[in-house]
């Protein structure tokens, strides 16, 4: 994939990476539920983890280094395609320039969420997490967390790889964003929440929507010409969509059992991408729940 332009901004992001020590000033509240029952990507169990704490590891702070400074590095010839941190945020600008576009078109006001890097492990609005849990979307800070070592994992563990992949990945987050801006987000929580046998169904809805978006997110932004993207790109992304199915995630970890999915199989993720991808219309992925 390429980008049209080779611009950066960094307004909206917060680098918190190799802070160390405590965080200061932000908010740790909802406990660990939002985390957990929403928005994360990845199964902790894969990975190595023990849940959304992480006693030990040292919490990134806010102020760890300056966005500034990526700023200006991103900001050189170059760099988007040499730098993780500089191809996240582009593809990051890049996915809020068409949602803001979009929201525009139908008289919305669209609200850019704030992107986060950290390391190890962070404060958020829905509690503290670890890199373990892969990057994921906080619903009440409304800011998308990621480590760009799970760029890596994604490689190795999950052998999706090239550049789209990983805007595929931040497109699936941003997706969760515009369902807290729509309210789906709000109304999947008390659905959930007066009926907890359909917390992991609606889970897996949720999650699939969020896919469909990042495939709407593609074909807008290619036919904007903002970015252009290749058949070979479409596998990459549908290879990403595929290797983060939870069955395939089971699978990995030697149980598959579907009624503990909350992300969907990879069937599923890879045809809701592709509903998206072709229907390119927020309304062609359907609402959530399901009615
Ligand atoms: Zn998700």
């Amino acid at each position: 994939m390429r980008f049209d332009d080779e611009s950066v901004d960094a307004s909206e992001l917060e680098d918190q990476r190799g802070g160390g020590g405590l965080g200061r000033g932000l908010a740790v509240g909802g406990g660990g539920a939002g985390i957990l029952g929403v928005v994360i990507y990845l199964l902790v169990a894969v990975l190595g983890g023990g849940g959304s704490d992480s006693a030990g590891a040292p919490l990134s702070q806010p102020g760890g280094s300056e966005s500034g400074d990526v700023a200006q590095r991103c900001n050189t010839a170059g760099a988007i395609d040499q730098y993780d941190d500089c191809f996240v945020l582009k593809a990051f600008n890049e996915i809020n320039e068409v949602w803001g576009a979009q929201f525009a078109r139908s008289g919305q006001t669209y609200t850019k969420p704030r992107l986060v890097y950290f390391s190890q492990a962070v404060r958020t609005g829905c509690g503290t997490a670890s890199s373990q849990v892969g990057p994921f979307y906080c619903p009440p800070d409304r800011k998308v967390y990621i480590d760009l070592g799970f760029l890596d994992q994604l490689q190795r563990n999950f052998g999706a790889q090239g550049r789209y992949a990983q805007a595929y990945i931040v497109a699936h987050e941003v997706g969760h964003h515009l369902q807290t801006l729509t309210g789906t987000e709000a109304r999947v929580r008390r659905a959930q929440q007066a009926d907890p046998s359909q917390e992991n169904p609606l889970s897996v809805q949720l999650e699939l929507q969020a896919d469909c978006y990042a495939g709407v997110w593609s074909t807008l932004a290619n036919n904007a010409g903002n970015v252009t993207i290749g058949e070979a790109d479409l596998d990459e992304a549908l290879g990403a969509a595929q290797a983060v199915g939870d069955d395939r995630i089971q699978a990995q970890a030697g149980q598959v059992n579907p009624e503990t999915w909350t992300h969907g199989s990879a069937q599923q993720r890879k045809d809701s991408f592709l509903t998206g991808y072709r229907g390119a219309t927020l309304a062609s992925c359907g609402t959530v729940p399901h009615a």
